[in-house]
């Protein structure tokens, strides 16, 4: 991780967890991670059955709440759907847009995702956009036509946006929920091309301070080394952030990896 950039932990429940169920996480995880959020931006990612009930709880702590989903239009006759400003009246500041699993098995396309994504951004939540590739395109070699793709069409929809507004994750689909995690070489070589083609993109100003997460069965035993990369700024984490001690410990990795980076810096300059 890069030091000008502030790591981010991400939990996402996905569709797990009762509104007393979330409560109980909440509770158990502002006090282990109060500590950290100065230097690490920690975000859970709640069903809407229990979106309200974090945004509440976080209201008082950095900690972040935010939504899975959203709609790209504000209301109207859209029977189940949920618009940004509904998330934003529950306590929620950003949203996770295009995850794999919304593009696999509801058919999300890139032209909903990039609506959604600068929807978000209008709004003034941080669009967490997922891209990714399956393993048959990474082993047919066509990771990078798909990721580009992906990067290219949410930012062709975002106007002019600023490092900090928006964040992106690299979750390659082999990866999500299978414990096969990428290597810390791969994610860093994935993440380093994203970063490249927004900075063409989007200027060097916002490809440099633009945080690029790494998501895909990242647990606490693997996750300093992916941390440690130069591109990677954090991770979105399913699985491991069920629990509400195994995603603090998470979180205290990229607390880790924020004192390391200084140590690192100060190295290089008494050299
Ligand atoms: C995810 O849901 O985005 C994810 C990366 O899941 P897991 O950590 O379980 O692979």
């Amino acid at each position: 991780m890069a030091a000008q950039r502030k790591p981010m932990m991400a939990a996402n429940w996905k569709m797990n967890k009762l509104v007393r169920e979330a409560e109980d996480y909440a509770a158990k995880l502002l006090p282990r991670v109060a500590d950290s959020t100065d230097e690490v931006d920690v975000a859970v990612f709640a069903p809407f059955t229990s979106l309200p009930t974090v945004g509440r709880m976080t209201e008082d702590s950095a900690v972040m709440a935010g939504a899975q989903n959203l709609y790209f239009e504000d209301s109207g006759a859209y029977t189940g759907e949920v618009s940004a400003p509904m998330i934003k009246d529950v306590g929620a500041e950003a949203v996770i847009v295009g995850h794999s699993e919304r593009r696999e098995i509801f058919g999300e396309t890139d032209e909903t995702v990039a609506r959604k994504a600068a929807k978000a951004l209008e709004a003034g939540l941080i669009p967490v956009v997922c891209v990714g590739e399956t393993k048959e395109e990474r082993d047919a070699g066509g990771m990078w036509e798909k990721v580009s793709g992906q990067v290219r069409a949410v930012m062709d929809g975002l106007d002019s946006p600023s490092g900090d507004s928006v964040v992106f994750a690299y979750e390659p689909i082999w990866a999500i929920g299978t414990g096969e995690t990428a290597s810390p070489e791969d994610a860093q070589e994935a993440i380093g091309q994203i970063r490249g083609l927004l900075g063409e993109l989007g200027g060097e100003e916002f490809a440099h301070s633009v945080r690029i997460l790494y998501g895909g069965s990242i647990k606490p035993s693997n996750a300093a080394d992916i941390m440690a990369q130069d591109d990677v700024d954090g991770g979105l984490v399913g699985g491991a952030s069920l629990e509400a001690d195994s995603f603090a410990e998470l979180v205290e990795v990229a607390r880790q990896s924020v004192a390391q980076n200084e140590d690192d810096a100060q190295e290089r300059m008494v050299e």
